[in-house]
C-alpha cells in the first residue's frame, strides 16, 4: 500500500471480535482506534474539526489554533494543523501523560500547562484567555463543537454498521467530551431504535451522581454533563473503578496480545457487565480509543499502583 500522506491512514480501523469469555455466549466487538496514525480515535476528530472550521471560514491562512485537551485531541489537531501550516497552541492540565505531551510537541505544537487541580475547566478558561490575546486565533473547543460528535457520526459509526449491519444489541463507550459516545450512539440509534446505549465513566466522574475526584483511568470522566448528550438516548451509565479497568488492560495484553489504554479497559469491563444483563448470544460493540504505550511512564501494567489515585493532583 503506497500512501502520500499520513492523513490517508485515519479511520477504517479494524473491529475485533474478542476471543474472550463473555457472559451468556455473547460477543464483544471492539473498534481498535489505536491504529490511527496519531495513535488514537482523536485523529478522526482533529481532522474533521479543522476541515469544518476551514469550510466555515473560522480558520484562514496563518490562524493560530488553540485547544484545551487531555492529549489525544491535541495530537489529532496537531496532525491536521501541521499539514496546513497553522500555528498551534495546546493547553493541557499538567497531570496528563508524558508520552502524549511529548508527541504534541514533536508535531510542532506549543504546549501550555495548566494546574491539574483546575481540571479541564482550567484549561478551557486558559484557551479562551489566549484567544482574546492572540489576533487571528481560533479555538475549535471540542467540548461544545458539533463537529466533535460529527466526526464519529460520519466516519466511525458507518464503519461499524458496514461491518455488523443491524445485528448490534448494545453500544458501550466511555465519555470525556462525550463526542465519541454521542456521535456513534446517534447514528446507531437511527439505524436501530432498539439498541441499548451505555456510557462508561470512571469513579470520580459525576454522571452517576458520585463525588468528583481524581482517578487513574485517563481520557474519560466528566466534570460537567456533555452538551452533546442532548437528544441522544442513554440507557445506562456504568461507573467503573480504576482497579477493574486496569485489570482488563493487563488481561488484554497477556491473553490477546492487545495493548489497550485504561479508557479501553473501562469500556471492556463495562461491556462484560452489559453482557450479563442482555439475552444469550447478544452482540455488543465498544471502542478502544488508544494504546497502553501512551501510558508506560505511568506504569500502566503495574498492579501495585492502586493508590496512585490519591497521589494524582
Ligand atoms: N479515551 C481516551 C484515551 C481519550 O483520550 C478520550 C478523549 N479525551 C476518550 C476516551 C473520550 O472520548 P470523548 O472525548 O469523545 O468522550
Amino acid at each position: 500500500m503506497i500512501i502520500k500522506d499520513i492523513s490517508q491512514l485515519i479511520g477504517n480501523t479494524p473491529l475485533i471480535d474478542l476471543q474472550i469469555d463473555v457472559p451468556k455466549h455473547s460477543h464483544i466487538y471492539a473498534k481498535l482506534e489505536m491504529f490511527n496514525p496519531g495513535g488514537s480515535i482523536k485523529d478522526r476528530m482533529g481532522q474533521y474539526m479543522i476541515e469544518d472550521a476551514i469550510k466555515r471560514g473560522k480558520i484562514k491562512a496563518g490562524t493560530t489554533v488553540i485547544e484545551p485537551t487531555a492529549g489525544n485531541t491535541g495530537i489529532g489537531i496537531a496532525l491536521a494543523t501541521q499539514q496546513r501550516h497553522l500555528p498551534t497552541i495546546l493547553v493541557v492540565p499538567e497531570k496528563f501523560s508524558y508520552e502524549k505531551q511529548t508527541l504534541m510537541k514533536a508535531l510542532g505544537a506549543r504546549l501550555i500547562n495548566t494546574p491539574s487541580e483546575l481540571g479541564i475547566k482550567g484549561a478551557m478558561a486558559k484557551a479562551r484567555e489566549l484567544e482574546k490575546q492572540i489576533p487571528n486565533s481560533y479555538v475549535p473547543m471540542q467540548f461544545e463543537n458539533p463537529a466533535n460528535p460529527g466526526a464519529y457520526y460520519h466516519t466511525l459509526a458507518p464503519e461499524i454498521v458496514s461491518d455488523l449491519g443491524d445485528s448490534i444489541d448494545a453500544f458501550v463507550a466511555g465519555a470525556g467530551s462525550g463526542g465519541t459516545f454521542a456521535g456513534i450512539a446517534k447514528y446507531l440509534q437511527e439505524h436501530n431504535p432498539q439498541i441499548k446505549s451505555v456510557v462508561v465513566e470512571p469513579e470520580g466522574s459525576i454522571l452517576n451522581g458520585g463525588p468528583a475526584h481524581a482517578h487513574r483511568t485517563e481520557g474519560i470522566g466528566v466534570e460537567f454533563i456533555p452538551p452533546f448528550f442532548k437528544g441522544v438516548q442513554i440507557d445506562s451509565v456504568l461507573t467503573i473503578p480504576d482497579k477493574e479497568a486496569f485489570e482488563q488492560v493487563r488481561k488484554m495484553a497477556k491473553t490477546q496480545g492487545l495493548f489497550i489504554g485504561s479508557s479501553s479497559g473501562a469500556a471492556l469491563a463495562a461491556s462484560l457487565k452489559v453482557a450479563k444483563e442482555l439475552p444469550e448470544n447478544s452482540t455488543i460493540v465498544t471502542v478502544f480509543p488508544d494504546s497502553s504505550e501512551r501510558y508506560l511512564s505511568e506504569n500502566i501494567y503495574d498492579s501495585e499502583q492502586k493508590n496512585q489515585t490519591e497521589e494524582v493532583k
